[in-house]
């Protein structure tokens, strides 16, 4: 078994910036110092990077800075991309106003209060010596705006508009000539979510040579971003699946199988749950006090922080078990000999027929490029990016009934899907302060009397990106989110008395999605199979949750079309029934990509499939069939279509005898 205790991140902070020359780029995200300014790559598809904002929920952020090295002495320009956040729902002029400031001197225009699409602003004209300066973006507002890079020039010329086309001149400006090259892998994992780790260390326990790549700091995917983990396992078809799962999600091994250690929904049709760290938090056992409850508290203590109410203890406590959970998993990877990349986003495929041979990734706080080659891939993204960029097959949205022949299928196809969601929170506070009224906010969502959410906190059935591709308008359905927080908020605030003391306290950046591409493999998993129990022979991993699906609430999106933002469920009776299914291996690899796995919620199922299979505990189990899969592509030489033609008695007894546990 391969240990190599090789655990890489992205993570070099250029200490000081600029290059010689008459034009000088810095990144914003790899300033030094962000102040309150956030890092966000959710609109890399439309700029080719990452940038900071101001996330102070309506409260002014402290500046970010940095330190800028100039060779030559002169009159510069100064440029900074960026454009008004509100622009597609609010003509005037847009709330996220920031300056810029070098050596304490403000340039003389404001920014990021107009322009449509991200572009570059002018900031204004400043003489500087050669040497050191000190540049920072000094927010005006807290309503979230942004920057993405700054641009000095001595000739008064923006860059080049076409952000795809100035990527190129982006890695020249920055000094980088072409990608760092990642040593070649048995399998490369792009997309760190319960799936994709499952994917890596089933792989790597094998002895296959793995790497991770994954676009944010920590391991996990939405569960580190807050979501429990829900599925049973004790239903399995092989018991054995779930064990890495288990370890991956922090359950004990030993509650795996028993069915009391499950939390079954009272509704009665089969909607069962298993909450790992929450259970200990809501129901503290004298063994839990005693160890990760304990430590959060203390943890807490520590912090200085004194929470509002037992809303917040639970909140930050949340977090700290999150991050503790995060940890262990990385622990758990790195130990196997996984090569782990944080903070890489994968924007580009090369391929050799149906072959890929290696993916780029851009490291999001330096702007330098990664290639990692490999024998096999694995598109555990959520968004099917890897797929996509590769030209795989794939669908969005809904399935009409004559493609899938679902009985829950509409007529016509179309692209309603699950949205994003955000966490919030608004506490009781003896210094609550003021929020804007919601006219004050003219493009923010529009709430009142009429319509208004009465809570101080998120729920799952806030979610926005319904109908629109949470692949590519990430930023845009994010941007969603936050009107309709901040609209609503507005309203609760200055309308009802029982929040005047509240304060909107915290409130994600980074949206969890539950939906988007999903891929094609030799079997597209559909309602009726699962319905009418069809039985492959490569029946694997099995599936418990009820075909639960979301879709915007009426009244909602009556007053809101295109934006909405409140949600119900609809959890499909008919798998009670069925109690359980047995999903097949062949949904786990591309139909057209012949080395491509696809793991995780862009698996080959229908819309009304992905209703079931989209739950971690299982997205996990199906992650140790793929590692299991990639074994055998490894062992004889072959790939993924073959383990099912040639090989599948030997994965059925991989599946029996299941991974190993060290
Ligand atoms: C609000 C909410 C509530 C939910 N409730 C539950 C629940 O109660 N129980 C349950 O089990 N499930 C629940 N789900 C569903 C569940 O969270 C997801 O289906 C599951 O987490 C998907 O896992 P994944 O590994 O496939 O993808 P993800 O968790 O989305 O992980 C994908 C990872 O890939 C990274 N990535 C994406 N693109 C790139 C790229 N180009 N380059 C590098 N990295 C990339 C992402 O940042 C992420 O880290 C919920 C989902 C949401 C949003």
């Amino acid at each position: 078994m391969m240990k190599a205790k090789w655990m890489v991140a992205c993570c070099t902070m250029l200490a000081l910036h600029g290059v010689a020359g008459a034009q000088i780029l810095v990144e914003t995200e790899s300033f030094i110092h962000r102040g309150g300014w956030v890092s966000d790559h959710q609109a890399f598809d439309k700029i080719q990077s990452a940038y900071l904002m101001a996330h102070g929920l309506g409260r002014v952020v402290e500046d970010a800075f940095t330190q800028v090295k100039f060779a030559d002495a002169g009159d510069y320009h100064v440029y900074v991309s960026t454009y008004n956040w509100t622009s597609p729902w609010y003509q005037g002029e847009g709330p996220g106003a920031f300056q810029l400031k070098i050596d304490g001197e403000t340039l003389a225009n404001k920014l990021g209060t107009t322009g449509s699409s991200w572009g570059w602003q002018y900031a204004g004209q400043i003489t500087l010596s050669a040497g050191e300066h000190e540049v920072r973006l000094h927010d005006l507002t807290g309503f979230n705006g942004r920057a993405d890079a700054v641009y000095f020039t001595q000739q008064k010329e923006a860059p080049e508009a076409d952000y795809h086309t100035f990527a190129a001149e982006r890695c020249r400006l920055l000094g980088y000539t072409s990608p760092c090259e990642i040593p070649k892998a048995d399998l490369v994992v792009v997309g760190g979510g319960i799936a994709g780790c499952t994917t890596a260390l089933t792989a790597a326990r094998y002895g296959l040579r793995v790497v991770i790549v994954d676009n944010l700091p920590w391991l996990g995917g939405n569960n580190a971003l807050g979501v429990r983990a829900s599925g049973l396992l004790y239903k399995n078809l092989y018991p054995q699946l779930g064990n890495v799962t288990c370890q991956v999600t922090g359950v004990a091994l030993s509650a795996k199988n028993d069915p009391a250690a499950y939390q079954v929904d009272p509704t009665g049709f089969g909607d069962v749950k298993f909450a790992f760290y929450e259970q200990s938090l809501m129901r503290p056992t004298k063994e839990s006090r005693g160890s990760d409850m304990l430590n959060a508290m203390r943890w807490l203590e520590r912090q200085g922080v004194q929470p509002a109410n037992r809303q917040e203890r639970n909140m930050k406590t949340q977090e700290y078990l999150r991050r503790n959970a995060a940890l262990k998993r990385e622990q758990l990877l790195r130990d196997a000999g996984v090569q782990i990349y944080h903070n890489i986003h994968v924007f580009e495929v090369v391929r050799e027929g149906s072959v890929i041979t290696s993916v780029v990734g851009k490291c999001l706080k330096t702007g330098e490029e990664y290639r990692f080659s490999g024998t096999l891939f694995a598109d555990c993204t959520g968004d099917g990016t890897v797929g996509y960029l590769a030209k795989a097959d794939y669908r969005r949205g809904r399935e009409s009934q004559a493609i899938a022949q679902e009985p829950s299928a509409p007529q016509r196809e179309d692209y309603k899907m699950m949205g994003s969601t955000m966490q919030w929170y608004a506490f009781p506070r003896v210094d609550s302060g003021t929020f804007p009224k919601p006219e004050e906010l003219p493009w923010a969502m529009q709430v009142d009397a009429d319509y208004f959410i009465d809570r101080s906190s998120w729920a799952w059935w806030w979610e926005t990106g319904l109908e629109i591709d949470n692949a590519t308008e990430a930023e845009l359905v994010r941007d969603n989110f936050l009107r309709a927080v901040f609209g609503n908020w507005a309203y609760l605030k200055n309308h009802l008395p029982k929040y005047a003391n509240y304060r909107l306290d915290y409130l994600q950046h980074i949206a969890m999605k539950r939906e988007s591409r999903r891929l094609l493999g030799d079997v597209i998993l559909d309602e009726t199979d699962i319905l009418e129990r069809v039985k492959f022979p490569d029946a694997s991993f099995t599936t418990t949750w009820t075909m639960d699906l979301h879709y915007a609430k009426k009244d909602n999106a009556t007053r809101y079309p295109g934006w909405e933002w409140i949600t119900y469920c609809t959890h499909h009776k008919p798998l009670a029934k069925v109690d359980r299914y047995d999903v097949p291996y062949r949904v786990l690899y591309s139909r057209n990509i012949d080395n491509l796995f696809i793991g995780g919620r862009n698996m080959s199922v229908t819309h009304q499939a992905l209703g079931t299979v989209r739950v971690q505990m299982t997205l996990g189990m199906a992650g140790e069939v793929t590692g299991m899969a990639a074994q055998i592509c490894r062992k004889h030489g072959v790939y993924p279509r073959a383990v099912y033609e040639r090989y599948l008695p030997e994965l059925k007894k991989m599946m029996k005898r299941g991974a190993p546990l060290k």
